[in-house]
Order: structure tokens, then sequence, then C-alpha cells
């Protein structure tokens, strides 16, 4: 099987609509734009909108229905890159992956993906609004949503989905020094949970083990867990472009998770099956999404209820598969985990793969990777093939995408 780096069929003929609010001396500040601009103008519009603090909403194929214009219509060439000769000729500002390499260029809807808005040093404080439990009775250990109010910062904090942020528990180490700060994957999508964009939500397991007799509590994981509604907190990032999604509307993404590492899986379902994302997006799924979770009992599945409906309401996108270890057998007779299931499904899995469109995310703890790994070269040999070439091919074309912690 041959691995395309290519992530996206495109000419320079192809037309972009852009939905961008605040863009424009004519325009009130919070006007929202429809600009048509073919693919060779999207990069000096790009860095036109981040110079003068306009913010992207959606970038589509002008073909695309969601891309119809709603308000005003820009002519073909953005006056930006018409006003701007040398802006053009520049990079791409460094927060957006777009014009790094080609294969980014799937990031195009994802433009703006911002960097370190807030650093350890300043960070931003937000305000906890809600703190629940995301397992059912009878399940192990402890996994909370929490939720931040971001708003009043300057900037505004704000992020897309596959980034993380980090957080600064209160109190101090044992050597009387301010705690470092935890990273923690996103769970909500760019518009928060509630949809307003001021709000960025988190998945956190409670870091609990043994030693010498005793119980200890993960410093930052307990911080968060205990944490009341109301709570001011020290929030840095976002960072993270390695679990971006492509914006190609006709991509397919197969999604390994384990535990917490369903929260950035969560951004991205969400993305492509909430009615009222989709709506708010103008970025329309159509490839399919295929999760396999694994969790070590029905009761510690996380956000299940939604996935279950995507799968009622999207039969034909979105494929959910779940692997859990103490109540489900393998093959062997052994306990049901994630490679496990890979394996089942490996014939497909290869078949999605060889498509270039298809990208892999892995994420949860870094001991699924073995397994994963082990799966997937025992799959990849049945075919004939090496995957420990075929992964780093993968990689190159910037479609097997891991966070692992
Ligand atoms: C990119 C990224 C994304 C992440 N996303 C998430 C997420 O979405 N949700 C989430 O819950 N976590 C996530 N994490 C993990 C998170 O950052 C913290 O590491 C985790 O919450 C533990 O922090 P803590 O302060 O509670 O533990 P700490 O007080 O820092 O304790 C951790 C330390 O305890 C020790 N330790 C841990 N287990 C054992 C053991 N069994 N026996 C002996 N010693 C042990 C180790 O020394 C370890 O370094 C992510 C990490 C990264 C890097």
């Amino acid at each position: 099987m041959r691995v395309s780096t290519a992530t996206s069929s495109r000419s320079d003929s192809r037309m972009f609509s852009v939905v961008v609010q605040g863009y424009g001396s004519a325009q009130p500040r919070q006007a929202e734009r429809t600009i048509n601009v073919p693919f060779s103008g999207l990069q000096p519009l790009m860095q036109s909108i981040s110079r003068l603090g306009g913010k992207v909403l959606s970038v589509v194929p002008a073909s695309s229905e969601a891309a119809a214009p709603s308000t005003s219509q820009a002519p073909a060439k953005p006056a930006a890159a018409k006003s701007s000769a040398k802006a053009a000729a520049k990079p791409a500002a460094k927060a957006t992956p777009t014009a790094k390499k080609p294969a980014a260029a799937a990031s195009v809807s994802h433009a703006d993906v911002p960097v370190n808005l807030y650093k350890p040093k300043d960070p931003f404080v937000g305000t906890v609004t809600e703190n629940y439990s995301l397992l059912a009775d009878g399940a192990i250990g402890r996994v909370n949503h929490i939720t931040f109010d971001l708003k009043g910062g300057d900037p505004q904090l704000h992020y897309v989905e596959g980034q993380s942020i980090g957080i600064i528990p209160d109190g101090e180490d044992a050597n009387g020094k301010p705690h470092k700060l935890r990273l923690y994957s996103i769970a909500s999508t760019r518009h928060g949970d509630d949809m307003a964009g001021n709000t960025v939500s988190l998945c956190v397991r409670q870091l609990q083990y043994e030693k010498d007799g005793e119980t200890i509590n993960g410093v930052c994981s307990t911080f968060l867990c205990d944490i009341q509604a109301g709570a001011k907190v020290k929030i840095t990032g976002p960072v993270g472009k390695e679990m971006l999604l492509p914006a190609d509307e006709d991509a397919n993404v197969i999604m390994l998770a384990t535990g917490t590492g369903i929260a950035p899986m969560r951004t991205y379902l969400r993305r492509m099956f909430e009615p009222a994302e989709r709506e708010k997006n103008g970025w329309q799924f159509k490839g399919k999404a295929w999760l396999f979770m694994g969790a070590p009992t029905t009761a510690n599945l996380l956000y299940d209820d939604d996935f279950n409906r995507y799968e009622r309401e999207f039969p034909d996108n979105f494929r959910y598969t779940k692997a859990i270890s103490r109540e489900q057998q393998n093959a062997k007779g052994g306990r049901m985990y994630i490679q496990d299931r890979v394996s089942e499904n490996a014939d497909e899995i290869f078949a999605m793969i060889e498509n270039p469109k298809t990208h892999v995310y892995m994420c949860g703890l870094r001991g699924m990777e073995p397994g994963i790994d082990e799966a997937m070269t025992a799959a990849a040999a049945a075919k004939g093939l090496n995957w420990s070439e075929l992964r780093p091919a993968l990689k190159k074309a910037e479609r097997w995408h891991v966070e692992t912690y």
C-alpha cells in the first residue's frame, strides 16, 4: 500500500468563502461578512485579518451550500492581497499552520490557530462555571467535566479543536515554590459547551495511587476534581497543533481513545455531528468518523449518550466501537482492550488508511501505544506490509496524530 502525502485534492482555481468578524474599516466591529477568494488568496487574506484583529469564523469551499454568502460579498481578490504585496510574500504568521507545509493546508478552515495567548508568568484567571462527574454508578475512579468562563481576557483566550490548555493549581510544592502547570486536552469545541465562545471545558481524571501503604492524590487533578463553581483558576495556553482536525469535509477520521483521551475526540465529534455546532460552523462533515473507545467498565464510558445519539442520527458517517476491558472478552478469552478491537477491524481500518483523506488520532495514557502498535504491526504483516515503515510515512503525511501522556 502506498501512503499518499496528499491530504486533499485542490487546485489554484478553487474558490473559498471566508466568514470573518470585525474585519474591514467600513464594518462595525462585530459585523460578520463573507469574502470569496481563490486558494492563492487565502494566505494573504488570513494574514490581513490577523493583522487587523479580525476573527475567522469559517472557511469553506465556495461551492458548498454553507458558503452561500449571508452578508456582504467582497471582490474575489482580497483587498489585503492588493494593499500589501510584502505581507503576501512573507510566510504565514507563526500561529497559522496553513502555509508551513502542504499537508497543513487541510487546516485552512481552522487557520486561526492560537498558541500561548497566556503564559505561566501571566496566566488568564478563569472562573469555574460547573464541575460534574462523568461517571455512572459503579465506575472505577473519578472523572469530571469542568468548565471555565473565559470572558474578560485581553486578548480573549480562544482555541480550536485538538488543542490543550495549562492549569496552574493553587498552592505550593514541597519546596515552597508555586506549583507548575499541568496540561489538559480541551474537551469543548471552539464555541464552548454553551455555544457562546466564552468557555473552555476539560475532562479530568483524578490521579490516585498507592505508595508505601498510603493513598497519594495527584496535585492538579485533585485540585480540579474538587473545585467548586465560582472558584478562580490560573489558565495558560492554548497549545498544540498535533491533534488539529483536517478541514476537508470529506476527510475520514479514525479515533483511538482510552479514558480521558476522549477529550479531543469529543471536540471533533461535536463539531461534526452536534446540530448547533454544524449550524454555526458552516462546516458539514461528510466523511466517515470511527471512534474506538477503551474503558474498564460501561459505567466508565465518557460522553457515551452523546456518541450513541450521533451514531443513531448519522449512521452513514459515524461508527462507535467500544472495548470494555472488564466486561467484554477478546477472541482469546482475555480482557477486551482497544487494541483487540483494532485487530478485529484491521481490514476495514487498513482499507480506510489507504485513502489519503483518512487521518488517525490516538489519545490517552501513554501505556496504550504499545498495544495499538502491536495490533497494527500484526494487521499490516497479514497484508504483507511493514508497520514500522508505514507508520512514519503516515506521520510524515500528517495523517497519524498522537497525544499520549
Ligand atoms: C498534552 C497533555 C494532555 C493531557 N490531557 C489530560 C486530560 O485531558 N485529562 C487528564 O485527566 N489528564 C491529562 N493530562 C495529564 C495531566 O497533565 C496530569 O499529568 C495529570 O492530571 C496528573 O497531574 P497531577 O498534578 O494530578 O499529578 P502529580 O501530583 O503531578 O503526580 C504525578 C506524578 O505522580 C507519580 N505517579 C503517578 N502515578 C504513579 C504510580 N502509579 N505510582 C507511583 N508514582 C506515580 C509520577 O511521578 C507522576 O509524575 C494530559 C497531559 C498532557 C501532557
